[in-house]
């Protein structure tokens, strides 16, 4: 299984680079993103990193063969893009097909405002886009499900502000867009709101959403 880390902690010194536009699924967007980062200034790239590290440790212990898409977190390097994070796995690339693709991310909305608190997490699964997604997306509706399942049963609120019951659906994204694998991301809290932020922050937090995660793709393997 192929677990991606969303972003790199050096995106923000290679705006530039990361601004490249990609095929991203039959049209173009930029290449990557810098993330998000809690009020205190704890990045995502970092979290992504952490939880995909303890997560990997947990699925290996398991027995599984994982791949992360990329090899550290380092504030002297970028990428990869999404069109790379979104075909590592699939059938016919290079190195071992992937029986799933899960991209791991957390938000950076704005919250306190008028609208109410925005908290929780929300997985994203592709929509059908033909030629695209069409082959996957069934698959990535169970995945998603049993995602957003493991959250919920390890105690974490699905989102105040994104989707229905934990899960959107999108079809402007490459990462999902590009696969041939099933696939989701999930956008673990919103790092802008205080509670959601101190489990971000803390090393205890990131190993309850890495256990979720890796009780997730059990779910799904198993069924
Ligand atoms: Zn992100």
């Amino acid at each position: 299984m192929v677990l991606d880390p969303g972003h790199q902690l050096g995106n923000r010194h290679f705006r530039s680079e990361i601004a490249r536009p990609v095929d991203a699924g039959g049209f173009e967007k930029e290449c990557n993103t810098t993330g998000a980062a809690t009020n205190a200034g704890y990045p995502e790239a970092t979290f992504n990193w952490e939880v995909a590290v303890a997560a990997r440790r947990i699925l290996r212990r398991l027995g599984a063969r994982v791949v992360l898409t990329r090899a550290s977190n380092s504030d002297d390097l970028w990428g990869p893009c999404v069109d790379e994070r979104g075909t590592i796995g699939n059938p016919g690339e290079a190195g071992p097909t992937a029986d799933l693709r899960l991209s791991i991310h957390a938000d950076g909305v704005a919250t306190g405002s008028a609208h109410g608190r925005f908290r929780g997490f929300h997985v994203i699964r592709p929509g059908v886009l033909d030629g695209w997604t069409d082959d996957i997306v069934q698959p990535s509706r169970r995945l998603a499900v049993d995602v957003r399942d493991a959250l919920e049963a390890a105690g974490f609120p699905a989102s105040s502000y994104a989707g229905r019951n934990g899960i959107d659906v999108r079809s402007d994204l490459g990462t999902l867009n590009l696969s041939d694998v099933p696939t989701v991301m999930v956008e673990l809290a919103n790092m802008r709101d205080p509670a959601d932020a101190a489990l971000v922050e803390s090393a205890v937090g990131r190993r309850r959403y890495a256990r979720a995660l890796a009780q997730a793709i059990r779910s799904y393997l198993v069924q």
